[in-house]
């Protein structure tokens, strides 16, 4: 499933195509993905100018010069290919530009979204408003999250998947953040230091940065060779990893928390 870094990854590789072009051709191949596309998505994009290239938690952002913008989200299986050799049957949105490039939006499970949003109705769009802030962005402080977590019983891990007080952030992360910053997972929220956070938001950045960095830095880097932007092989501390020794010897352990995996180590972890 596409993380935060593989949508930020695909973002830049779209841009490094995209930004600046005309869209000349749009076809969408089939009605609907998790939800109907906007019916007149290829009448709003055809002849439109991709003006700039953006994210916003786990979304893709494409905007036109026509003051609207195409919001796209990968769901479970969705990918944009690059120039693919020919159009394939789960290619359900295919976008040509003027300079002869070819992108489709493939997405085989069909859990992914495409909307069109007006420029000036976008802080308030419905999957957007309720968002807490980008935890690459300025608005993510251990005040933010000591604000957020006072008083609350719930365990810290639960409560950084909640996108209402970090935007984007996924089971993976969360999991390596805590173990870097020395965070047992089930830590009430409210009985986590303010120094503990200030450990946290940090590692936080640094596990995101350094996905998006393995992601690649160039378009030759974001698509593999078959063209496919955006998904990668990471290397983890702790995710995935439930009885292989921690740095400090003791095995990974793994809890259910919320019906996912959490991976820690009950030494480091405090
Ligand atoms: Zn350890």
């Amino acid at each position: 499933m596409p993380e935060l870094p593989e949508v930020e990854t695909t973002v830049r590789g779209l841009a490094s195509i995209l930004a600046g072009e005309t869209i000349s051709r749009v076809s969408v191949r089939r009605a609907d993905l998790r939800r109907p596309f906007p019916p007149d998505l290829a009448q709003a994009l055809t002849g439109a100018r991709v003006s700039g290239l953006s994210r916003r938690a786990k979304y893709g952002l494409i905007h036109t010069d026509r003051a609207r913008t195409m919001v796209f989200h990968l769901g479970m299986s969705g990918r944009w290919r690059i120039d693919p050799d020919e159009i394939g049957k789960h290619d359900h949105l295919v976008l040509e530009t003027g300079n002869g490039h070819v992108l489709a939006l493939n997405d085989a499970r069909r859990f992914g979204s495409v909307d069109l949003v007006d420029d000036d109705a976008l802080d308030a769009w419905a999957p957007f408003a309720a968002l807490g802030p980008e935890p690459l962005g300025s608005g993510l402080t251990a005040q933010h999250l000591a604000r957020a977590f006072v008083g609350r019983i719930a365990a810290i891990k639960l409560m950084l998947l909640d996108q209402r007080i970090v935007a984007g952030l996924g089971n993976i992360y969360v999991c390596e953040a805590l173990h870097r910053a020395r965070i047992h997972p089930e830590r009430e929220a409210g009985t986590v230091s303010l120094p503990a956070l200030k450990r946290l938001v940090p590692e936080i950045r640094a596990v995101l940065e350094e996905s998006i960095a393995a992601g690649g830095s160039t378009l030759r880097d974001y698509a593999r060779p078959d063209g496919e932007l955006g998904y990668f092989a990471k290397d983890f501390l702790v995710y995935g990893r439930e009885g292989d020794p921690c740095a400090c010897g003791r095995p990974v352990a793994r809890v259910v928390q919320g019906g996912r995996s959490t991976f820690f180590c009950s030494v480091c972890q405090k």
